[in-house]
């Protein structure tokens, strides 16, 4: 049987479900909107097809003769599938995806018209984008950003629109986009990846990088959701009472999925499969109404655009389902926040998982090195590391006790611990034939064992070797993976590129052979990154102590943690890299300062007018009413009416102090937030948003979540912890 055609997604998201029934296959489904190898070998002349999947494999340019035959295979593909409009596709520094739909549909005179979409039109936009941030590279006034194709990542239909996923740069050349400096930090993983795995295989002529994320996130109804401003503003609620029953009993976690929840996950997937991203595991997490959803691991500029592609869609399926999306950090205190585990590896084009113990010593060294140079990188670029995953809403989590600290550091498990104890020992210089046969058996050799049994589990590390890739988990649940990705690839790269040069220096130098060589740099590399390797409690103050010992940073904060991204090293890196020049770091910084200054405001707003427009009048409405009770109270009882007002008298009381605290600390908040805003300097502005106004945020839902136990049920304002995390 022929593959099925499905109608465009529009037909799902914005009139009425697909007609997919139980019974079919998500295999049939799969990647059907999108212009993948399939669609392409049936739609593409067979030169076209050639320089697609050379430009996709080797990075050739698309000559425009190609690109005028992909355009119009592309068109015709997607007219098939009753698409109307076209996009490019990108990913601008605000977080979310952004889209300008124009019509394939064009005039030529006559009063006809044609529907058309030609190579130009295909490989550069020139969209209007002076509203999206640019850190200053780009003049407001001068508005021009152009976003040009890029084919490692496949056009798909969304709706009723072919999206060509773009990068996005300045008229100048400067990147304005997660996509483009990402790209060039998998160019250079695969670079250096590849010279160092001539050592062990001349066949090898490509490294890529591969992701696997793993999304967490609350589905709340989307009636309760609107009915809360703090949600719908920021994302998460600012105040709320914690529910008599929490995620104590633990019976959320692999339990069975509510069905209403099950329904959207089904539509989901379903969507999921049409555009190709390989969905395959979903399941509770720990905290009332919080699942994850994982795919099969893909190359990871697909994976990056594959993930925000996904919270797009989410969105819109929650959306039929009456259900918001929140995937917000800590949408609630006191209850489990979300992450997004970035899983992380290296695939040679020989099939060879480089963080995968292989079969024979030989292959094993590989693995080894592999493992030891990213744990290098890690050691050397920490901070760096931790900047790469700071915002506003993951301060919320980091260092919050549930999820990793602030501190990274690298869990690898007892086994493999001692292995590189033993590698330790390698004697300085030449091996003596003993010694090699030693390793080579009793060491290298042993690593596959070794590692199935390797099954222990620390899931208070920020970043866990798990058997065959490093698990980065601390990256935050509304984060694009593309920056973290870029920081990870680019440190590793740049730490394998110096490993080649030390282990060349070897072998010509002091005349060792290939392998004696690179036992040698391993050796020192294992010596010299101990301080990141930490196999025990994360959460304990202990850690944080000894992490201070050892010198690694602990920044809890945005504006502290984001620093290093413009230091002198950091910039160096990323230019030798190739990754990014000092003005696109310096842009990133600024608007990434931005946006948390501007988060934390927006939040403090919120919550001053919560609690000063809802929550006092309803704390007063109340105390009126009690006022009331105790008046006709004396009226019925005269002087002993004490005895019987005592409790109301008592409430009264704090239900005052309680209104006073809230009056002076949303002023005092108030004041602050003017004070910060008066401020020039963008970091002293981000630190003082941080350090002065912030820390009202807890004082202020202190006394507002008191009100909420005192305060009549009927009377309360704002639907409360239990109402919108218990109901299905
Ligand atoms: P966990 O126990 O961490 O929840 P899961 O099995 O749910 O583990 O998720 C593991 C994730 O790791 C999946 O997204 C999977 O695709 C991904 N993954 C598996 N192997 C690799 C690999 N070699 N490289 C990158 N990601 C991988
Ligand atoms: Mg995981």
């Amino acid at each position: 049987m022929s593959k099925i055609r499905f109608k465009a997604l529009s037909e799902t998201l914005n009139r009425k479900p697909i007609e997919v029934n139980e019974n079919t296959k998500r295999s049939l489904l799969f990647g059907e909107n999108v212009f993948d190898e399939t669609s392409m070998r049936q739609y593409l002349t067979k030169e076209a097809y050639i320089g697609v999947m050379s430009a996709i494999g080797k990075g050739t340019k698309i000559d425009r003769k190609i690109a005028d035959q992909v355009s119009a295979a592309m068109k015709e593909w997607a007219l098939s599938k009753g698409v109307t409009h076209y996009t490019h596709w990108f990913q601008p520094l605000t977080g979310a995806t952004a889209e300008k739909h124009d019509a394939f549909f064009e005039t030529i005179g006559g009063g006809l018209a044609i529907e058309k979409f030609g190579g130009g039109q295909l490989v550069q936009q020139e969209p209007d984008a002076s509203s999206f941030p640019n850190g200053g590279i780009r003049n407001t006034f001068e508005a021009r950003g152009y976003t040009a194709w890029d084919p490692t990542s496949p056009a798909f239909i969304y709706g009723t629109t072919l999206c060509i996923p773009t990068i996005f740069i300045s008229y100048t050349g400067e990147a304005l986009d997660y996509k483009t400096p990402l790209l060039r930090a998998l160019h250079a993983v695969d670079e250096a990846a590849t010279n160092v795995c001539k050592y062990f295989d001349k066949n090898v002529k490509k490294v890529t990088s591969s992701l696997g994320w793993e999304q967490e996130y609350f589905l709340i109804d989307k009636a309760l959701a609107a009915s809360r401003p703090d949600i719908i503003l920021t994302g998460r609620t600012l105040v709320g009472h914690s529910p008599a029953k929490g995620q104590q009993l633990d019976d959320h976690y692999f339990g069975s999925i509510p069905s209403r929840a099950l329904n959207f996950m089904r539509d989901l997937e379903t969507e999921c499969m049409l555009l190709g991203i390989p969905v395959k595991t979903r399941h509770n997490e720990v905290a009332p109404n919080q699942f994850e959803l994982a795919p099969i691991y893909e190359e990871s500029n697909l994976a990056v655009d594959h993930n925000s592609l996904l919270m797009d869609v989410m969105g819109k399926v929650g959306s039929r389902h009456n259900f918001k999306v929140l995937f917000h950090e800590k949408p609630f205190a006191g209850i489990n926040g979300s992450g997004k585990h970035n899983n992380w590896s290296l695939a040679t084009d020989t099939g060879v998982n480089l963080l995968g113990p292989g079969k024979t010593p030989m292959s094993n060294l590989q693995f080894l090195t592999f493992f030891i140079n990213t744990i290098k990188a890690v050691n050397d670029n920490e901070e760096l590391l931790r900047a790469s995953i700071a915002s506003a809403s993951n301060d919320h989590r980091l260092g919050a006790n549930e999820a990793p600290p602030a501190i990274i550091s690298v869990f690898i498990g007892e086994q493999l611990t001692g292995v590189l104890n033993e590698l330790e020992g390698v004697t300085n210089g030449k091996l003596s034939p003993q010694e090699k046969t030693d390793l080579k058996l009793n060491v290298v050799g042993k690593i596959p064992d070794v590692l199935l049994d390797n099954t222990d589990r620390n899931r208070t590390s920020p970043f866990a070797f798990t058997g065959n890739k490093f698990e980065f988990r601390a990256v935050g649940s509304t984060a694009n993976c593309a920056n973290p990705m870029t920081i990870l690839n680019t440190i590793v790269a740049k730490q394998l590129k110096d490993f080649k040069i030390e282990v060349d220096a070897l072998i010509e130098k002091k005349d060792l052979k290939k392998d004696e060589a690179i036992f040698n740099v391993l050796r020192e590399y294992i010596k010299k990154s101990k301080n990141i390797l930490f196999e025990g409690n994360g959460y304990g103050d202990a850690w944080e102590k000894e992490a201070k010992k050892r010198k690694l940073s602990n920044n809890k904060t945005t504006p502290d943690a984001l620093k290093i991204k413009i230091a002198d090293k950091s910039i160096k890196l990323f230019e030798e890299m190739g990754v990014m020049s000092k003005v696109e770091a310096e842009a990133r910084y600024e608007i990434e300062i931005e946006e948390y200054t501007m988060h934390i405001q927006i939040e403090s707003r919120t919550l001053g007018d919560l609690a000063g427009n809802h929550i006092v009048p309803t704390a007063i409405k109340y105390q009126n009413s009690l006022i009331k009770n105790v008046t006709g109270l004396k009226e019925i009882f005269g002087k002993d009416y004490k005895k019987y007002a005592e409790e109301q008298l008592q409430l009264i009381t704090k239900i005052s102090e309680h209104i006073e605290g809230l009056h002076s600390k949303i002023d005092d908040m108030l004041d602050a937030r003017k004070k910060a805003n008066k401020i020039e300097d963008i970091e002293k502005k981000a630190a003082a948003y941080c350090n002065k106004v912030k820390p009202y945020f807890d004082e202020i839902r202190y006394h507002c979540d008191k009100l909420e136990l005192m305060v009549d049920d009927e009377l309360w304002p704002l639907t409360k912890y239990r109402e919108i995390l218990f109901t299905r």
